[in-house]
Parts: C-alpha cells; structure tokens; sequence
C-alpha cells in the first residue's frame, strides 16, 4: 500500500509496534463489583487500532523525528 504524499509511517510508540496493551484495572470479583485488587489485562491499542504502526502527516512526522523516532516508510522511500 503506497504512502499519500505528505504521510510517514512510524512504529506506534504507545505500544512499541504490538497493536495491543496492557493495563491494570480494578478485579472484579463473581458478583461483578470491584475489588480492591488489581489485574493485567491486555486490551488493543487506541493510538493504532491495533495495527502496531501509526500513519501521520508530514507535521506530525516532524515532531516525531525530532523526538528520535524513525519513520517506518516515508513518501518518498516507497
Ligand atoms: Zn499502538
């Protein structure tokens, strides 16, 4: 799939390029209230829907790169 000019693809940073995280939330326990105990539970990424890379424009791509992030694939380099 080409890059649209102006677009870089980056690893998505939230969840280092899994497309999924994980995350504490309150237990429940069988009667469905919380408890005060905690549990890990992996949930798909809100930044890249799971994809594991995220699509941003040439302004975004900027800051990321300024940020040390390298693109994945630039407009350019497909
Ligand atoms: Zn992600």
């Amino acid at each position: 799939m080409a890059l649209t000019e102006g677009e870089y693809e980056f690893t998505c940073d939230e969840c280092n390029g899994d497309g999924s995280l994980q995350y504490i939330r309150a237990a429940v326990d069988e009667a469905g209230d919380e408890t005060d105990e905690a549990e890990l539970v992996w949930d798909k990424c809100d930044d890249c829907y799971g994809d594991g890379t995220v699509t941003v424009d040439d302004k975004v791509a900027a800051e990321k790169i300024e940020y040390g992030q390298t693109p994945i694939r630039t407009p350019s380099s497909s």
